[in-house]
């Protein structure tokens, strides 16, 4: 039985490294994935700013021909006034003219006013633009560093999954079967140390009896809590004097 729960002990260990190689290689991509997220949000920014500025270039040129209409219409009273001659047309043309002399300075604010939008945005976007650029380079750097690192990570994973096989393979099949349960039903933490008599699986204390019966060890020992596969280390002086107290009561 010691045989076998060092096994265990063993792949566990091999395991908890597995895993903490999954979770270094995550990390990476975590960071590429939000490095491209930040980029994609200002690109999509970018393209918000620059579809106002095609609407108010487009404002603005309608503007200016309504100006430009209200000028020609100013233009063509004006020379027809030189032809009436009767009070009433007069005054009708003049009132035409004046109107559309309104026009050409309403227009001729808006269109200042389109401008000085227009040179605000584009500022904007270059801002933006900018940003996008620097953060870029950025992420060409940081995934030729996590490429390189994820592959050493994915070669230092593969050496000890080989570890994992061979020693998969010299335990007893039924205690692999329910190790690797329990690696999938309790995060990755199957084998788990006793020490002061708290099982650091769950950091419940166990029972003096079941402490002793772990330090035994001529059986598999699961925490009543967590159901982790239990272990003493032999070596660990606290769990002997614990033992020998209980013994001597
Ligand atoms: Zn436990």
């Amino acid at each position: 039985m010691k045989e076998e729960m060092e096994k265990l002990i063993d792949l566990q260990r091999i395991d908890s490294e597995i895993a903490s190689y999954d979770l270094a290689i995550s990390k990476h991509e975590a960071a590429i994935a939000h490095r491209e997220q930040s980029i994609a949000e200002k690109q999509e920014k970018l393209t918000a700013i620059q579809s106002k500025i095609e609407r108010l270039n487009q404002k603005q040129q309608e503007t200016k021909n309504e100006l430009d209409e209200a000028g020609a219409r100013v233009k063509d009273r004006q020379n027809k006034m030189l032809l009436v001659q009767n009070s009433r047309e007069h005054q009708a043309l003049l009132k035409e003219i004046e109107d559309n002399k309104k026009t050409v300075k309403d227009n001729e604010e808006r269109i200042l006013q389109f401008i000085e939008q227009i040179e605000q945005l584009e500022e904007e976007a270059l801002a933006v633009e900018n940003l996008c650029k620097g953060e870029q380079e950025l992420l060409t750097e940081a995934m030729q560093t996590a490429e390189k690192e994820i592959k050493d990570l994915g070669a230092s994973k593969k050496s000890i999954l080989g570890q994992r096989e061979a020693k998969a393979a010299a335990l007893d099949a039924s205690f692999f079967k329910r190790y690797n349960k329990l690696l999938a039903k309790r995060d990755g933490l199957a084998v788990v140390m006793v020490q002061d008599s708290v099982c650091r699986g769950c950091n419940m204390t166990l029972p003096p009896q079941q402490v002793n019966e772990v330090l035994k060890g001529d059986k598999l020992n699961i925490c009543p809590t967590c159901q982790r596969i239990l272990y003493i280390l032999e070596e660990d002086p606290r769990e002997m004097e614990t033992s020998a107290q209980d013994a001597a009561r």
